[in-house]
């Protein structure tokens, strides 16, 4: 099998599984098995990393997922959300864990936090694998982040440029 190439590996595969396992148990530790635990992906970017994160966990949760848009066929933000699929169930007195691939300039999770809190979860938080506070626009409270790196746009492990290199098990650098 040939995998499309993508340039530069910028996060090893074996170096993500090891920063997700902890993720877990972090998380894993925040949270007493006897409460409720509900991760919300956000697609479809995220799908990776909510698969290896509740992999990681010796507990169980419940998952569902919603689509926002983000970049269309580019590597620039418009600054435009738009929801485009909402969750299949409600949040009210729910533990919430909103699992995102990537915070850049920050507007898509403002906006996200902002329209799952009208939802009355119990608690609120978001876990992001990547981090680019170089880019920052807007102060988003992220409580779980996997990696923070330079301003540069990134593939692999879920994240594509135009549906591409999803499939890829480590981060890379495009061209
Ligand atoms: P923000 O609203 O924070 O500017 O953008 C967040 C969204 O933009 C992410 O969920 C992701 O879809 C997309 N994005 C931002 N930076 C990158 C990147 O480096 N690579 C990819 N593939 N998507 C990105």
């Amino acid at each position: 099998m040939t995998r499309p190439t993508a340039g530069t590996i910028l996060i090893g595969a074996e170096q993500i599984q090891a920063r997700v396992k902890e993720m877990a148990k972090q998380i894993q530790a925040d949270y007493p098995a006897a409460e409720d635990l509900h991760l919300v992906c956000v697609l479809k970017g995220a799908f990776m990393f909510l698969a290896d994160l509740i992999r990681g966990m010796e507990r169980s949760t419940t998952v569902d997922f919603m689509a926002l848009s983000s970049y269309a066929r580019g590597t620039t933000s418009s600054g435009e959300v738009r929801l485009l699929k909402d969750l299949d169930y409600g949040l009210q007195g729910r533990n919430v864990i909103i699992v995102e691939d990537i915070l850049d300039t920050g507007l898509t999770m403002s906006y996200l936090q902002e329209i799952l809190r009208a939802r009355s979860p119990r608690t609120l938080r978001t876990a992001c694998l990547l981090s680019k506070p170089s880019r920052r626009m807007i102060d988003v409270p992220v409580e779980y982040i996997g990696f923070t790196i330079e301003d540069r746009f990134v593939v692999g492990y879920g994240l594509d440029y135009a549906e591409e290199y999803r499939n890829l098990p480590h981060i890379a650098v495009l061209g």
